[in-house]
């Protein structure tokens, strides 16, 4: 209990404070890339020796960025602005932007002009995932990352390095899986915001360093019994559900989150990238074409809906939060799919708006006060 208590403590601390984490790793004489979100091919950054580390934005006041972005650009991304601007990703050696929306299509070229101290490298996915040229237009996409990321740190990757990265970023994904399915059987220790700081921190370690972090974490809940809760659980979907004043409203109101369609937690972790099939960019790109049930990736017939009201009868959850990212157009697109598809099963579903810029939670606490009371 005492390892157990001491891990998820250090996970914690990871998320509170990231910069401490990326001085470590410079202090070890590594490079970090910073990588926006979400799906920028950190496997490319970690192949070539280095750190990825995700830039999910944070709680900041918007001084500097305000002169690159209006008013009505996405939460994250207005505050990874700020903090490049306020050099607060100074030690970085270069940032990955995945184009992946009119926001983060705006931040290649903001960033470009407002941080040229950190090389900015773009990338762009292919939407029609259906064609076979888009796998070679995604290999020779990342053959360009690789090259600028070469140039901007002087570290190149080897295939051999790549098929080794994509081993470790597996066994990863797979440990962030066992964890979900185990978290569940103890929600009495594994609060909604334990839980987020455990897939969280990822972000923020060597990817193998946190696989062997969170399998202890796992080893250590086996030992105990499992717990009979008998509040209310939920699944929670969208790009982020923070601050972590929210997570303690859903404790507050006795709510568990029994799983996750989180963009910065398990919709990293639901695709493996295939063992076989070619060399590693080949297989990074079918990873890509493989991805499934996410807002930012095109897919027919929207099966979201219907990927989460199945999550929901798995782990025994009697309703969905919708965490809107504010001015999130691809969430806003899908939501009424979602919502339409949830209610359909015989789910209760809610969306709430996220913004990690806000300091205010009064609205949002009556909120889900309101949907623990009809859950
Ligand atoms: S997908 Fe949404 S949250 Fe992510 S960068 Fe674009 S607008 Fe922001």
């Amino acid at each position: 209990m005492v390892d157990l208590m001491e891990n998820l403590a250090l996970l914690e601390a990871a998320c509170k404070n990231p910069r401490a984490q990326m001085e470590h790793y410079l202090a070890q004489g590594k490079r970090v890339v910073g990588c926006f979100a979400p799906y920028a091919p950190e496997e490319l950054v970690h192949a070539a020796g280095m750190i990825p580390m995700g830039l999910w934005g944070g709680q900041t006041e918007l001084k500097l960025a305000k002169s690159y972005l209006p008013a009505f650009a996405c939460p994250i991304m207005q505050a990874n602005m700020e903090f490049g601007l306020n050099g607060t990703y100074k030690g970085m050696s270069a940032v990955i932007i995945p184009a992946i929306c009119d926001t983060l299509r705006c931040m290649t070229q903001n960033w470009r002009f407002g941080v040229p101290s950190i090389q900015m490298v773009p990338i762009v996915y292919p939407q029609n995932r259906k064609l076979p040229a888009s796998l070679d237009y995604l290999i020779s996409e990342f053959e360009q990352v690789q090259v600028v990321l070469a140039t901007a740190t002087g570290q190149m990757m080897k295939e051999k390095s790549l098929c080794e990265t994509i081993k470790i970023y597996n066994e990863h994904n797979a440990v962030m899986r066992e964890f979900s399915n185990e978290a569940v059987k103890h929600l009495d220790l594994i609060t909604p915001l334990v839980r987020h700081y455990v897939m969280k921190s990822a972000w923020f370690f060597e990817k193998s360093e946190h696989t062997a972090i969170v399998k202890a974490i796992i080893s250590g809940l086996r030992e105990l019994p499992s717990y009979e809760f008998t509040g209310k659980k939920v699944i929670l979907s969208g790009i982020t559900c923070e601050p972590d004043e929210l997570l303690k409203i859903l404790k507050e109101n006795n709510i568990a989150v029994a799983a996750d369609d989180l963009a910065h937690e398990s919709r990293q972790y639901r695709t493996d990238t295939p063992m076989s099939g070619g060399g590693g960019l080949r297989r990074l790109a079918m990873q890509w074409m493989a991805r499934y049930g996410c807002s930012l990736i095109h897919e027919d017939g929207k099966p979201r809906g219907g990927i989460i009201s199945e999550l929901c009868k798995k782990t025994g959850a009697a309703g969905v939060i919708n965490c809107l990212m504010k001015f999130c157009d691809p969430e806003e697109y899908d939501i009424p799919y979602v919502e339409k598809d949830i209610r359909a099963a015989g789910y209760s579903c809610m969306t709430m708006e996220i913004d990690s810029l806000n300091s205010s939670y009064e609205q949002v606490r009556t909120r889900i006060q309101t949907f623990s009371e009809i859950l």
